[in-house]
């Protein structure tokens, strides 16, 4: 699905040197280039505090930690999406409350949030799931309406503007209270292990967040929350910086393999190629399609058997995992999330996919299609 390693190969001088430069001055947590990589993320993300964290879902664990909320307080959130977007919440003893996403962006459906508002919602977190941002300006006006948090879950997502009705734009994952990121390898912006970062413009919140991340420490050896231990370490840095100058060269290449995609499946019937809203620039960790009279795990198998991969993202929504059965979740009605977990297909994408590959899948694809 990926191709990291060719991926090296073009930065590999630059890369090594860093990692070996972190070695040679044993500064492994909180070296400089920690905080160097914070800066330039912030600049990049035009965003006042970067948090770097362990990993992305530590990123949604902090953030909602440091809202203040208490056992029971609902957080609405989509059924559509990747585990960790809904585990912490219910880890914090918070209640996960599903609601549909929109059949085209896969992302959640501002009027099915509306409705899902109760006196005990306290936050919200949308997810730009495959790297189509939500309709933020629609949540942020619900959100603001009846006072609750926007905790961005942006690990798909990095590098996306957003583009305001009014013309202005920011980066997704700095539109809503916090934003959260992942650094897992395989992500837009990946290092070579694990790695996370939180965003806020709030300087109130950005300082909790801090301190949550240091066991809730306020000065040295003295603690005055309860947090945990949440840090990037400085070769994961090191090679972030790197890394970050290439992220919009990653994006318009990735985003260019989705146009031949694009070009290709959209001639089929039964495909619907991924929506590039005009709201925000699809910046395609994922290439999905939705197969309507297309036996779905039929190609997957046949792919594989044809050697090309391709992944269900995800085979079962959240309100369906056991996890979330005291909260009586499988209960909830979520037909367009049943209906999509059942017809979604992602394809491999990423930066260094070479024409031959390209049309090899695309005729795998197609083959399976017309043969069945
Ligand atoms: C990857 C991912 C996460 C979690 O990130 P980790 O770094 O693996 O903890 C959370 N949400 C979404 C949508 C993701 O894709």
């Amino acid at each position: 699905m990926v191709d990291l390693m060719t991926q090296y190969q073009k930065i590999k001088p630059e890369v090594d040197e860093a990692i070996l430069s972190v070695i040679e001055k044993a500064q492994f947590i909180n070296g400089p280039e920690v905080s160097l990589f914070q800066k330039e993320l912030e600049d990049y993300l035009n965003v006042k505090h970067v948090i770097p964290c362990a990993n992305g879902t530590d990123a949604l664990q902090i953030a909602l930690m440091s809202l203040g909320l208490k056992p029971g307080d609902e957080v609405i959130t989509p059924s559509f999406t990747y585990i960790a977007t809904t585990e912490v919440i219910a880890l914090l003893g918070l209640k996960p409350v599903f609601v549909e996403v929109e059949g085209d962006t896969f992302c959640i459906n501002p009027d099915a949030l509306r409705s899902a508002i109760t006196s005990k919602t306290k936050a919200i977190v949308p997810v730009h799931l495959y790297g189509q941002a939500a309709n933020m300006e629609a949540i942020m006006e619900i959100a603001n309406e009846h006072g609750l948090a926007v905790v961005e879950d942006n690990a798909q997502a990095i590098g996306s503007d957003y583009k305001y009705k009014n013309g202005s734009s920011a980066k997704t994952g700095t539109i809503g209270h916090i934003g959260c990121t992942s650094f897992f390898p395989s992500k837009n912006l990946g290092c070579y292990g694990d790695g996370g970062a939180i965003f806020t413009n709030n300087e109130d919140l950005a300082g909790k967040m801090r301190m949550i991340a240091n066991h809730g420490q306020s000065k040295r050896y003295y603690h005055d929350v309860v947090g945990c231990n949440s840090r990037l370490d400085s070769i994961q840095a090191a090679i972030l910086r790197i890394k970050l100058r290439e992220l919009d060269g990653y994006i318009a290449a990735r985003r260019s393999v989705a146009d031949h995609y694009d070009n290709f499946f959209s001639k089929i019937e039964g495909i619907t190629v991924p929506v590039r809203d005009k709201y925000s620039t699809h910046v395609f960790h994922q290439y999905t399609l939705i197969l309507d009279g297309i036996n779905r795990d039929g190609l997957h198998h046949y792919l594989a058997e044809h050697d090309v991969p391709s992944m269900i993202y995800y085979p079962v929504p959240a309100h369906r995992q056991k996890m979330f059965e005291t909260f009586g979740s499988a209960d909830t009605v979520l037909e367009l999330t049943d209906w999509l977990t059942e017809r979604v297909i992602s394809l491999p994408i990423h930066t260094e996919m070479e024409q031959d590959q390209l049309d090899h899948i695309c005729a795998t694809v197609k083959n399976f299609i017309t043969n069945k």
